[in-house]
């Protein structure tokens, strides 16, 4: 075999192949993609910004993979018109600038497949049919990932696992965190631009290296500007900081790559600086720095929690409900209807084994018990998911008060939350959802009390941050009224805020109303002062770090 059926590279640059405009293609201005077009790893996915030249990879790519390595590929874009922008359009334009490959095409090419020497490449929309072509390939290519349909492209990704040794490249702009192509991104090996400054240091190119004010890119160590040769001349880094050499870091499947605008060399600060201004904040995070980006309306943030915060104490009094979340470590939570006063941790058998002065037949659940004790008509809410041991012995111990909680999706009767009768006496069903919007929703309504001080509460608000929502299309099961829901996840640990469901679950049969409604002068009494946020959770709703 030639080294031009090997080599892609090798291909582009012997054959002088042209872009759709008719440039050669020019690696010493492209130097971020000169990697990626040497990339044969398996399993690859990018995320990306937009005006890359992405879709021009896209399209040599797999094109010489087609037809040297024999392989019929299945190419998933978002939409029909997407296909035919992408195959009829911009794909015929650079095989009219090249002859040799315009060779290939030669016996079928038409918009939905293209013949490559003895192999096809087929091009389908997502949103186009309701179930996946019935074709079986070796490749599947999903080009703007996150607006694809996801059954459909849960569909292709299922049928891959008949093939021996499939391949796949999810690519996309991203749009929410933990979401489409952030998911296959964060399973990678997590490659990132870095430069090396005049000044010796070397650093990942990223939001931090742009002076908005000078409109500049400035170095983050020596504050210098950073050149346009040494934004060029970078290199590609995994999450492990080992340089990419071509071959993928044997710890990951995935060879990941993240391509923010402003590491393409004609891309000048002052514009960055410019799409900041004139841009939404979603707008630029997903197409020029290439990250998923949160909505306010979809997250919890600092202000809005710390306006729930009541600086006094809390007399315990009533009902109190004590929420639970087990797993490795315990998380639980005190409320009564005054609202939430207390949030604490229990360290599992292992971590009090590895403490410094261990305490001899340690169990985490005895903390539990003593809050049973502590305070005699509490009630606890648990979660059934974690070591249930405990949980059953607190049961048997304090009948009628300990209750496991089970999430549901009980759309068709609309209950939020059903308690069980009889045999079932002790599980409690909730959507869990739901519940979770309505927290929210207090929360954001200032009806949530909060009794103690920022800093008494920091750890709990950490949690609360980590949830967001996105909207998830409905399968058949769902109420046929709606086709749409809200469903809420984490991009980090959210137990104390579980914690929170489970007690407000408790609270909604064994509290009563929560009475008191947060006002302006209650929450502040000392002359309404506000506590003072500390700068690292003002920026909430700014991209997600990656
Ligand atoms: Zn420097």
């Amino acid at each position: 075999m030639k080294l031009d059926q090997i080599s892609l590279l090798s291909f582009l640059v012997n054959n002088q192949i042209k872009n759709e405009t008719g440039d050669i293609l020019d690696f010493k201005k492209y130097r971020f993609m000169f990697d990626i077009y040497t990339d044969r790893s398996r399993f690859m996915t990018c995320m990306k910004s937009a005006q890359i030249g992405f879709t021009t990879y896209e399209i040599f790519k797999s094109a010489h993979q087609c037809k040297n390595e024999g392989i019929d590929i299945i190419y998933v874009l978002p939409t029909a018109d997407d296909v035919n922008k992408f195959s009829g359009g911009k794909t015929n334009k650079i095989l009219a600038q090249n002859p040799i490959m315009q060779e290939w095409t030669k016996d079928k090419d038409s918009i939905e497949q293209k013949q490559f020497g003895d192999n096809t490449i087929y091009y389908q929309g997502s949103w186009t049919t309701r179930v996946a072509l019935m074709i079986t390939a070796k490749k599947l290519i999903v080009d703007e990932y996150d607006r694809c349909k996801p059954e459909i492209v849960e569909q292709y990704d299922s049928r891959l696992q008949s093939v021996a040794d499939p391949q796949k490249a999810f690519f996309s702009n991203p749009s929410k965190p933990d979401f489409g192509v952030h998911i296959w991104y964060q399973k990678s090996d997590e490659k990132k631009w870095n430069i090396t400054h005049s000044c010796g240091k070397r650093f990942i190119m990223d939001e931090s290296c742009i002076d908005y004010k000078k409109e500049i890119y400035k170095c983050p160590f020596c504050l210098g500007e950073i050149t346009d040769e040494e934004r060029n001349a970078g290199n590609w880094y995994d999450k492990d900081d080992r340089k990419w050499d071509g071959k993928l870091n044997e710890k990951y499947q995935w060879s990941g790559w993240w391509i923010p605008l402003w590491i393409a060399p004609w891309m000048s600060a002052h514009k960055i600086a410019e799409m900041k201004r004139e841009k939404s904040a979603e707008y630029f995070a997903n197409f020029v720095a290439g990250l998923p980006y949160l909505n306010t309306n979809d997250a919890l943030s600092m202000p809005l929690l710390v306006n729930n915060l009541v600086n006094r104490i809390n007399d315990q009094t009533g009902r109190i409900i004590i929420g639970v979340d087990t797993g490795h470590n315990i998380h639980y939570v005190l409320m009564n209807k005054q609202g939430l006063f207390y949030h604490g941790y229990i360290n599992s058998i292992e971590e009090n084994e590895q403490s410094e002065r261990p305490i001899p037949n340690y169990d985490p659940y005895d903390e539990l018990d003593r809050l049973m004790q502590r305070f005699p008509r509490s009630i606890m809410v648990a979660d059934q998911g974690g070591d249930l041991i405990g949980i059953r012995k607190l049961q048997n111990k304090y009948k009628g008060r300990v209750f496991l909680c089970w999430f549901t999706k009980e759309t068709k009767t609309k209950t939020l939350i059903r308690w069980g009768e009889n045999e079932e006496f002790g599980k409690v069903l909730a959507d869990r959802n739901r519940v979770m919007q309505v927290i929210v929703d207090e929360i954001k309504e200032k009806r949530f009390p909060i009794w103690g001080t920022l800093e008494d509460w920091t750890p709990y608000f950490e949690h609360c941050l980590n949830i967001y929502r996105v909207r998830e299309e409905q399968g058949q099961e769902g109420d046929p009224q709606y086709n749409w829901r809200w469903v809420w996840k984490r991009k980090g640990p959210d137990h104390k805020f579980l914690a929170t469901v489970y007690a407000r679950i408790g609270l909604d049969r064994f509290g009563g109303d929560m009475a008191e409604i947060v006002s302006d002068a209650q929450a502040f009494p000392v002359a309404g002062k506000q506590p003072i946020i500390p700068k690292k959770y003002r920026g909430l709703h700014n991209p997600v770090n990656i």
